[in-house]
């Protein structure tokens, strides 16, 4: 029986700890409604726990990845990220962010998208249309790749992060860890993580083996209703703009109704799925 990837301890620990929305105060005094057996919550634990990991590996490491600030060109890559990861963004850039950011970050997503439909017809195919996981995957599998274009989330000329403290999982691990085997990402990464990196030993040997997460990213990015998993679409952040900004409150980061990843997490996946748009089962 598959159990979810949250226990008492972990709950116990997200009233006292700051708020996931970044606003530097506690959560149970900033988001007091917010059920620390969120997803939000979850999801936010699950990245502080494999930046510990990272940083605990990298302080006791003589070598270390090339990764620093400034360093953006894995920006450009074509990565699917979950809803709840995406939802973050807009929780922190609604915070943190100017109305004049917010929408210019919308407008760069729907020029995003035109450039991709020129430099990337299947890509785009794939993302534009209904596909169930599989022929998502085959689609990232074959075609995913650079993009000529950032992450709209991007300071472009600084080339830094502007959603830093919220930035989605693989954001946080790519470069910086590896894995053996797992989800469907490690399988599909190529060799070569960068041009800065070889993907192969070298980068094992001063890089930690962050598998372990996996299965937990994995359960909070899809629905678990009972003994179903139901695999939700994931996009990138671009494509999640787009998305949002047409279909949901428009080119603003606020998220009124669609704000209940903050629910306990049995009522947000039985919202999610009557609701989402689940495109296969699995156990
Ligand atoms: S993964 Fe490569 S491009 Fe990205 S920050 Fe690290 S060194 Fe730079
Ligand atoms: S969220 Fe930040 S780190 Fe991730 S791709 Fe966008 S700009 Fe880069
Ligand atoms: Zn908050």
């Amino acid at each position: 029986m598959p159990k979810p990837p949250i226990g008492d301890k972990a709950a116990d620990r997200a009233g006292s700890e700051p708020c996931f929305c970044g606003s530097g105060r506690k959560m149970r005094v900033c988001h007091p409604d917010a059920s620390p057996d969120s997803r939000a919550v979850h999801i936010t634990h699950l990245y502080q726990d494999v930046e510990r990991e990272i940083a605990d590996y990298r302080a006791s490491s003589p070598k270390q990845p090339p990764c620093r600030e400034g360093c953006s060109s894995c920006c450009s890559d074509y990565f699917p990220v979950s809803q709840v990861e995406f939802e973050l963004l807009l929780v922190y850039m609604q915070r943190h962010w100017s109305k004049a950011e917010i929408t210019e970050a919308f407008e760069r997503a729907e020029e995003n998208l035109l450039a991709l439909e020129q430099e990337n017809p299947p890509m785009y195919a794939s993302l534009t249309q209904p596909v169930d996981r599989k022929g998502e995957l085959e689609a990232v599998r074959h075609h995913a790749g650079r993009n000529s274009f950032p992450c709209p989330l991007l300071d472009r000329e600084k080339g830094r992060c502007r959603v830093y403290p919220a930035r989605p999982f693989l954001c946080r691990t790519h470069g910086s860890s590896h894995t053996f085997y797992g989800g469907w990402r490690e399988r599909l990464q190529p060799e070569r993580i960068c041009e800065y990196i070889d993907g192969g030993r070298s980068h094992r040997k001063i890089t930690p083996n962050v598998a372990d997460y996996w299965p937990k990213y994995e359960e909070l990015a899809d629905v678990r209703v009972g003994p179903q998993r139901r695999l939700l679409r994931q996009y990138p952040i671009f494509y999640w703009l787009v998305l949002y900004g047409r279909h949901g409150g428009g080119k603003t980061a606020e998220l009124g109704s669609l704000d209940n990843f903050n629910l306990p997490l049995d009522v947000h996946n039985a919202k999610m799925a009557a609701h989402g748009t689940p495109t296969s089962n699995s156990n």
